[in-house]
């Protein structure tokens, strides 16, 4: 059963549906009992549609998903 930590890491993976289904069960239990994690993957998921949307439209720099994205990742520790 993932934490808080490793279900919020593995967001990305999610969205992106790069996790083994099994994988994605064990967020879907843990989300459907975390209403932090749940509000978390809602904002990213409603951030993704309206960047990909907004892409559509025009032409945003190189990169610049990416690093709006890194903007909600966890903080990792620094050791
Ligand atoms: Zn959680």
């Amino acid at each position: 059963m993932p934490n808080c930590q490793e279900t919020l890491k593995e967001l990305e993976l999610f969205l992106d549906s790069e996790l083994p289904n099994a994988r994605i069960e064990e967020i879907m239990v843990h989300l459907t009992g975390c209403t932090d994690c749940q509000g978390a993957f809602e904002f990213h998921a409603e951030l993704r549609a309206i960047v990909r949307a907004k892409a559509k439209r025009d032409h945003l720099p190189d990169g610049f998903t990416d690093r709006l994205l890194a903007c909600f990742e966890p903080q990792t520790d620094p050791d």
